[in-house]
């Protein structure tokens, strides 16, 4: 039976080192990092997203400003918030809550966003840092999946690691971290012709794709690490993953569970990068 790999707990741990840094800010007497958010539209799943990310901030001490705006925003209005948020010395890090509004081109708003500002790192700057080997923000989802590799002394040097999907958020920054690492990387996705040929030769599978299923016990080899990023909802509208949570642990050696696996580690992240740039800043 798999080791569960406690994403929960590896967060708190993030959350408390970033509490500790600030508390040592304010008892030095200085300034004290901030996280931007904007919020657009009225999407719940997003407003839930926001939400907990105030909520982390405040626990670690984080100031947070939360920008609303209605679902009729239009995209200048967006570009000149931003604009005004880059401008802010008070502001560390910006972070455009996705999707946005039908009718606004997402990339025009996310390359607005300063590079040194841009927490969430999906500027093309950051990116093109990231395929460089010299990032200087990490993507949240793949940088919490590093951590929790490192939590576990899962070591990657030479292992064979299959990603599922190949999305600019998870699945291509995932695959440059792990090259990074020395990790031999195989990227899949839905014109892959053969999938379980690659997950059964996988020392590593990290499953991004967002369907429920999709990667099951007979498909992964004895031993594995199955990383589960995927968030879908059962038939019974409980949150699971990509993976066979029950057929996949009986095979591997160390699992993420789903909820409590990536999911915490994505916001902690956020928090790393928020003082990344408090302290480039
Ligand atoms: P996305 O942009 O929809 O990308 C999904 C990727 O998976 C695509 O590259 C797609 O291939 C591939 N794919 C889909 N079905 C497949 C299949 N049957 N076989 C092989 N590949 C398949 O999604 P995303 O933003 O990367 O997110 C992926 C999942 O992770 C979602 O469930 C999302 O909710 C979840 N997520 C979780 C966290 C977290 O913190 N836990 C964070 C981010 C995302 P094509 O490119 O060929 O279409």
């Amino acid at each position: 039976m798999a080791t569960i790999i406690d994403g929960k707990a590896v967060a708190a741990k993030v959350r408390s080192e970033v509490a500790s840094e600030v508390a040592k800010l304010s008892q030095a007497g200085k300034r004290i990092p901030c996280l931007a958010v904007i919020l657009a539209g009225d999407n719940k799943a997003s407003e839930v997203y926001v939400r907990n990310k105030k909520k982390d901030c405040a626990e670690v001490g984080f100031v947070s400003r939360e920008i609303d705006f209605d679902n009729d925003v239009t995209e200048s209005e967006l570009l000149k918030t931003i604009a005004e948020l880059n401008a802010d010395d008070g502001v560390d890090g910006i972070l455009c809550q996705l999707p946005l509004p039908k009718g606004i081109d997402e990339n025009t708003v996310l390359r607005a966003i300063d590079p040194c500002k841009d927490v969430d790192a999906f500027h093309p700057y950051s990116a093109g840092l990231i395929m460089q080997g010299q990032p200087e923000f990490l993507p949240c989802t793949p940088a919490g999946i590093m951590r929790l590799l490192d939590e576990y002394a899962i070591d990657v040097i030479g292992k064979e690691c299959v990603i599922i999907g190949r999305s600019n958020i998870v699945g291509k920054p995932m695959a440059q971290l792990l090259i990074a690492r020395s990790a031999t990387v195989t990227v899949c996705h839905t014109k892959t012709s053969d999938l379980a040929f690659h997950t059964k030769r996988a020392d590593v599978i990290i499953a991004a794709a967002g369907k429920a299923g999709l990667v099951s016990g007979d498909m992964i080899k004895d031993g594995a690490v199955v990383i589960d990023v995927g968030m879908n909802r059962d038939a019974n509208g409980a949150l699971c993953g990509d993976c066979d949570y029950e057929s996949c642990a009986q095979k591997a050696s160390f699992i993420t569970p789903v909820p409590g696996g990536v999911g915490p580690m994505t916001r902690a992240m956020l928090l790393i990068n928020t003082m990344t740039a408090y302290n480039k800043h």
